[in-house]
């Protein structure tokens, strides 16, 4: 993977990309570049051996203008500091974009999740979630799942949460099982929010998604929903990877048969009938459709040279880098930016928190409908935008939609000393 970026430099510069088509203060938007707080902390965990071992974790809470702090919590070996701070800005314009009354944070802790049993894992979530109880809250900061973290996670912490407070929360956390709370449809938000904007892109373009090919980056959560949801169009999905490497069938594959093959065997590497390749020669395959969906930074300024598909629709945060932006942009390949195109898991989890709140629970197709709804206007917030500001690619327009409603929360709230 292309280590040409530092994510959170990243995101300043889409935020300065943005600015520019924006009447700004210039204190406004430094402002709107940075945390509002970072929590960094070790835990302390007893390991099944009795040993106690120490995992770096951290919290950042970008920007509250909108409303809590709303963003997933990460278990990945490669987590850092700046990482989580970048991924928690993403949030903000993420929730401002689809127009859902979130701020934006994020967390993160520094470890390899398959190298622990499942006890040391409940343990090191619960020891975070004993560190987050003074930062996170229904109304303060609401966290959910991210990369290696899904329902288990989820449910550990609430718990904790709760045991500690003495009280039922379960609007404190999202992306929970049914049972402790969770929402219907909210497993496959993300990569239906991926779907629809991929449909979506494809009809403003005036192409025919049926039939196009798709490659797809990274076959987790995001990744494998998306491909099975995007071949439900008609599409034909005929690459997919995991850090395993990925797979190739020029003739189409049959999604969730390899789901079920990487169910089986970890990876998706050795499914029948394919050709296997590198994740960079994925990348660079000859498709209508690219979609990554694994981690940042997967293409480059280099790599963006040598991508052949027409379009790409963004299922994982910052996937590009600025210069990679730049190359397609210059290339004329359409990016439908992330903030948008995954929207649907914060979406959901917006959904699931308000179900939390009324103990109310709202049946699959409606989760499904009103997920449709959001994803669909803000499409069209999108292009209006693109198309009046003149903004060079669909990405600036998205910052200058999501960055002028922050403001408009900002400068609308007075000043306060
Ligand atoms: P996940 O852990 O379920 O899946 C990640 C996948 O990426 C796995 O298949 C893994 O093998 C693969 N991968 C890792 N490194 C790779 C590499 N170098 N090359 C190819 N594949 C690689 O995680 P997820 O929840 O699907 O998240 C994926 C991306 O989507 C992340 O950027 C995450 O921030 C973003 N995202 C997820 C959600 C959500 O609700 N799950 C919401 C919004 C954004």
């Amino acid at each position: 993977m292309a280590q040409e970026a530092n994510p959170f430099e990243s995101l300043q510069e889409q935020i300065d990309d943005a600015a520019a088509y924006l009447d700004v203060r210039d204190d406004v938007i430094e402002r709107l570049k940075n945390p509002e707080r970072v929590l960094e902390t070790n835990l302390s965990v007893e390991m099944d051996d009795g040993s106690i071992e120490l995992f770096r974790a951290y919290r950042s809470q970008f920007n509250g203008d909108r409303g809590p702090y709303k963003g997933g919590i990460r278990y990945h070996p490669g987590v850092t500091r700046d990482e989580v701070k970048a991924l928690s800005g993403w949030m903000v314009y993420k929730c401002a974009v689809v127009d859902i009354p979130y701020g934006g944070g994020k967390g993160g802790i520094v470890i390899d999740p398959k190298e622990y049993s499942e006890g040391e894992l409940e343990r090191v979530s619960r020891s975070f979630a004993k560190e987050l109880r003074p930062f996170i809250g229904v109304d303060r900061d609401i966290p959910a799942p991210d990369v290696n973290t899904g329902q288990r996670e989820m449910n550990w912490i609430k718990d904790t949460y709760e045991t500690l407070e003495n009280t039922t929360a379960p609007g404190v956390i999202t992306g929970k099982a049914l049972p402790n709370g969770g929402s219907e449809g909210r497993v496959e938000a993300t990569g239906r929010s991926t779907m629809l904007t991929a449909r979506e892109a494809f009809k403003y373009l005036d192409r025919d998604i049926e039939g196009a090919t798709v490659a797809v980056q990274g076959y987790g959560n995001a990744g494998w929903i998306a491909a099975k949801l995007i071949e439900d169009l008609g599409a034909n999905v005929v690459a997919v990877s995991d850090s395993s490497g990925g797979i190739y069938n020029p003739e189409g594959l049959d999604t969730r048969a390899v789901k079920d093959f990487k169910n089986e065997t970890g990876s998706v590497s050795g499914y029948e009938d394919t050709e296997s390749l590198t994740n960079e020669e994925l990348l660079t395959l000859d498709v209508d459709l690219l979609v990554p969906a694994a981690l940042e930074n997967a293409i480059d300024g280099d790599l963006a040279r040598d991508v052949r598909a027409d379009i790409i629709v963004e299922a994982a945060n910052g996937p590009l880098t600025p210069r990679a932006d730049d190359v397609l942009t210059e290339r004329g390949v359409h990016v439908f930016p992330d903030i948008l195109a995954n929207a649907g898991g914060v979406t959901v989890s917006y959904f699931e928190w308000v179900q939390n709140r009324q103990r109310f629970y709202w049946t699959e197709e409606r989760v499904n409908d009103e997920l449709e709804r959001v994803i669909v206007d803000a499409f069209d917030t999108l292009v209006d935008a693109y198309e009046s500001h003149g903004a060079p690619n669909f990405r600036t327009a998205a910052y200058v939609v999501a960055i002028q409603r922050v403001v408009n929360a900002y400068t609308s709230s007075g000043n306060w000393p």
